[in-house]
């Protein structure tokens, strides 16, 4: 289940405004790298243009080793996560975290089997007839993971996935994505502009300024041998 996946000389413009420059970037089956910059470089851009939901300008992005471009978001096997949870409020968490198997029209049988794994996995087996708005944040947050994995996604994208919750859940939110990763296997690609989250999390980061990659390397690197003073300085940074 886990892939790799490969950005190619990839190049977004909105407008005249060039928000994604040169990314070229491979990221390893079963790694988690985290796209780490400021407000307004560009990283939900990125994420938006392998999950499909954004058409790069120019440049290619591989699956493992198809090309994914010019496939449709839902044809790309891939689960996202929000930092708002997107659920949809009239369905329970059992309908929500079974939707994207609904969608593909996969067998009862094996839509029952998925939707208890998935949610044993967050831990949410005994929620599964509560509605969204009889949840805490951090029940939502699981239950939106939860139907982002339930169909076994070659890679997982999260969009600052943390940023609603408060701190002690944060902490706790961070360790379950973690165990459920190494869990799983799975390729993940997290998006956030806190480095405390980037530092603890990730098996490499890529520090994203004004829409280009300055550096991806692991914590230790980006520490130790810091490219320019742009990552000593957001790195360096704390919250
Ligand atoms: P980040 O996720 O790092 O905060 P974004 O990828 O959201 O950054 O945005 C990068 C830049 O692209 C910003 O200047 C933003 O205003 C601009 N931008 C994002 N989406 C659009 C859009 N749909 N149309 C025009 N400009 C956009």
């Amino acid at each position: 289940m886990s892939t790799s996946l490969e950005m190619k000389n990839i190049q977004k413009f909105y407008g005249p405004l060039h928000v994604v420059k040169d990314f070229d970037l491979h990221i390893q089956p079963g790694e988690f790298v985290t796209f780490l910059g400021p407000s307004g470089s560009g990283k939900t851009t990125a994420l938006k243009m392998i999950a499909g939901f954004e058409t790069p300008t120019s440049g290619d992005i591989f699956l493992g080793t198809r090309s994914i471009v010019d496939l449709p978001a839902y044809e790309r096997g891939i689960g996202m996560v929000f930092q708002n949870y997107a659920l949809f409020p009239h369905m329970t968490v059992a309908e929500n975290v079974a939707f994207p198997l609904t969608v593909r029209k996969t067998p009862r049988k094996d839509v029952e089997e998925k939707l208890a794994k998935a949610l044993q996995l967050v831990k949410m087996d005994q929620y599964s007839s509560r509605y969204p708005n009889q949840l805490s944040g951090g029940q939502q947050q699981r239950i939106a993971l939860a139907r982002a994995i339930v169909f076994n996604p070659s890679i997982l994208l999260m969009d600052e996935p943390l940023g609603a919750l408060d701190r002690n859940l944060r902490e706790h939110m961070k360790i379950e994505i973690m165990r459920i990763q190494k869990e799983l296997n799975m390729t993940v690609v997290f998006v956030t502009h806190d480095q405390d989250e980037a530092l603890t999390m990730s098996d490499r980061i890529a520090v994203i300024n004004e829409g280009r990659l300055v550096q991806v390397d692991d914590s230790k690197g980006l520490y130790s041998k810091p490219k320019n003073r742009f990552v000593a300085s957001f790195v360096g940074e704390s919250n």
